[in-house]
């Protein structure tokens, strides 16, 4: 049995994110992963959208908002190692109404809203500008992450599952897995929705279903849209490669796969309801994914019930936007012993008092 220095289980985006970090850190890091292609990371729109969620004030957005402004230094720093663009686009995210609800200084009136976007519904009657939040290619920032921790020299075992996680009083011993035994000084779990799977927490999995439609070609000169649009059922997220991303269905199915007629229809009755144009765009790709669900849908971060086993899971709808930030907070609390103040509403703890 060969002994590593960390052991990240889990190689989504916060696995590998937080592996990077803590490699630039000097660490020695081997990243466990069952099944890469299943990670949430792949599945997920990219929005970085704290204000467009309406996330309430509280350490929720005190986190979020913390992540989005390091969001442009942090991708910067993954892409000049990987090489590979992670499709970062600051390009603010317009949320349509069709009823009239409550105004704050983000509102926009109906000739306001309808001129900032061209081709919505009639029925919008007005909406919120957020124009600090954007978006990253979710796709291309795990390709650029996977690439940037080969070229620091993390090991990333893919198709190997944790199956026990061995614990002797509160010390983890050893991990048994799919390819026999294996042992680190310190582990971190980044299992997202399967993190139940290996230790008694709360994280469930709450499955969204997408799809994508192409920007027909002689369209492609100007793209019809230039910003997020965040409706009251569904979001249209553009990306600079005339791909449109629409998502999402929130199903409580367990892990039950694939697209269902029923979530599909559900995605372009909205989408083509709020945004018209859209009804003769080419389906281009339909797929699903599950996000690590908690009770109060904070993450759970920091330390666990063992001095050597540090959690970062439980992101829910908001992992993309909060890698950056995870990955700081964890690198620093297990190679510095430093706990944010950040982290205090974060423990897994809050759900056993
Ligand atoms: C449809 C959808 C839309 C979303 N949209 C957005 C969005 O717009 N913005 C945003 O910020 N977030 C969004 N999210 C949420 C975001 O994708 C997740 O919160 C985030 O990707 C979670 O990352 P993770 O690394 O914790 O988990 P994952 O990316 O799911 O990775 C976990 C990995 O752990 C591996 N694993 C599990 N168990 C084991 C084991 N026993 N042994 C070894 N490996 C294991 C899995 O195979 C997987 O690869 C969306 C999610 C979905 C599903």
């Amino acid at each position: 049995m060969q002994a590593r220095e960390i052991i990240v289980i889990g190689g989504g985006a916060i696995g590998l994110a937080t592996a990077i970090e803590l490699r630039l850190l000097g660490a020695k890091v081997t990243i466990l992963s069952k099944d890469f292609k299943a990670a949430a990371g792949h599945a997920a729109a990219g929005m970085l959208a704290p204000q467009a969620e309406q996330i309430p004030t509280g350490s929720m957005l005190d986190l979020c908002l913390a992540s989005r402004e390091l969001y442009p230094s942090w991708v910067q720093k993954i892409e000049s190692i990987s090489g590979i663009n992670a499709g970062y686009w600051q390009c603010g995210i317009l949320a349509p109404r069709y009823t009239q609800t409550e105004q704050n200084s983000a509102w926009l009136a109906a000739p306001t809203v309808h001129a900032q976007q061209a081709g919505l519904s009639e029925s919008i009657v007005g909406g919120y500008w957020y124009p600090a939040d954007g978006q990253v290619d979710n796709r291309a920032l795990i390709r650029s992450l996977f690439s940037a921790s080969q070229s620091l020299g993390i090991e990333f075992v893919d198709g190997v599952a944790v199956e026990t996680i061995h614990h002797c009083q509160n010390r983890i011993t050893q991990l048994e897995t799919s390819q026999g035994s294996m042992s680190a000084q310190h582990y971190i779990l980044a299992t997202g929705a399967w993190s139940q799977q290996l230790l008694p927490i709360e994280v469930v999995p709450r499955k969204g279903q997408m799809l994508s439609v192409l920007v027909p070609p002689e369209q492609r000169d100007r793209l019809p849209l230039q910003q997020v649009l965040f409706g009251e059922e569904i979001y249209i997220v553009p990306r600079r490669d005339d791909k449109i991303i629409i998502g999402a269905t929130s199903e409580d199915v367990g892990f039950a796969p694939q697209n269902t007629p029923q979530g599909v229809q559900q995605l372009l009755t909205a989408a083509t309801r709020l945004f018209p144009l859209l009804q003769d765009f080419p389906i281009h790709e339909t797929w699903w994914g599950f996000r690590p669900a908690t009770p109060d849908e904070l993450p759970i971060l920091g330390a666990s019930a063992y001095d050597n086993l540090t959690l970062a899971t439980g992101h829910y709808r908001n992992g993309i936007l909060l890698t950056p930030i995870t990955a700081k907070l964890i690198a620093d609390l297990v190679w510095h012993q430093k706990a944010d103040g950040l982290l205090s509403d974060l423990s897994w703890e809050r759900f056993n008092l």
